[in-house]
């Protein structure tokens, strides 16, 4: 799916056999490109970015888990493109980033890193120009990523919905798995429909998180 987006390449790719959604943003005069949670399908993401003639600068991460990651290596053989991830993360990466630090991409394209543990440790959330909000597994459409995992902390989820619950409604939300209705939609729709972002009080999420669900997003 491309979606427009003023001066940059902006494409949500779905991969593999989980619903993962890989992303690639460019800046279409630099010719410079990041990949978001390349794992699956890489012939075609390496196609891709050969049509137009891309040069793969950065591989960014969302956070670690096996279906994010699993073309890392790959990727960086073939492209010499740099991994960023959490400055937390076990994963091989060359560049760790902190809250609030931001990255450059050819110019056009500027990166806003988040950290939001919750899912997992090293989950982050990036602003791409102040319209998109990429959430990997920390928020998806009409759902939030799960807690059971290695790692997962409810009551961190919480502090990391309050993050994100402040930043600009308008920024559109591309989460790492196709698990909604659709597959973005603004956050301000997410924090008025987004059953798991209802207000409640810390106690009462973590409560909410551990009850059993009738659908378990998985991964
Ligand atoms: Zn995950």
């Amino acid at each position: 799916m491309k979606i427009t987006m003023g001066q940059i390449i902006f494409e949500q790719i779905l991969v593999g056999s989980y619903k993962n959604f890989t992303y690639l943003v460019a800046d279409p005069e630099s010719k410079e490109a990041v990949i978001f949670d390349p794992a699956y399908d890489l012939p075609k993401l390496l196609r891709r970015l050969d049509a137009d003639s891309l040069r793969l600068t950065y591989i960014v991460n969302t956070h670690s888990h096996h279906d994010h990651i699993e073309g890392n290596s790959f990727l960086q053989k073939t492209t010499g493109a740099k991994i960023v991830a959490s400055n937390i993360s076990q994963a091989k990466m060359d560049i760790g980033v902190q809250d609030g630090n931001e990255i450059d991409v050819g110019g056009r394209v500027k990166l806003k890193f988040l950290l939001t543990p919750g899912h997992s440790p090293d989950s982050m959330c990036i602003i791409v120009n102040d319209f998109a909000l990429i959430t990997g597994d920390t928020l998806f459409i009409g759902e939030c990523g799960r807690v059971d995992l290695p790692g997962g902390d409810a009551s961190e989820l919480f502090d990391s919905f309050e993050k994100i619950r402040k930043l600009n409604p308008k920024l559109v939300v591309y989460p790492g798995h196709d698990y909604g209705r659709s597959r973005s939609t603004t956050l301000g729709e997410q924090l008025r429909d987004n059953y798991t972002l209802a207000r409640r009080t810390r106690e009462e999420f973590v409560k909410f998180m551990y009850e059993p669900q009738d659908v378990e997003p998985g991964l």
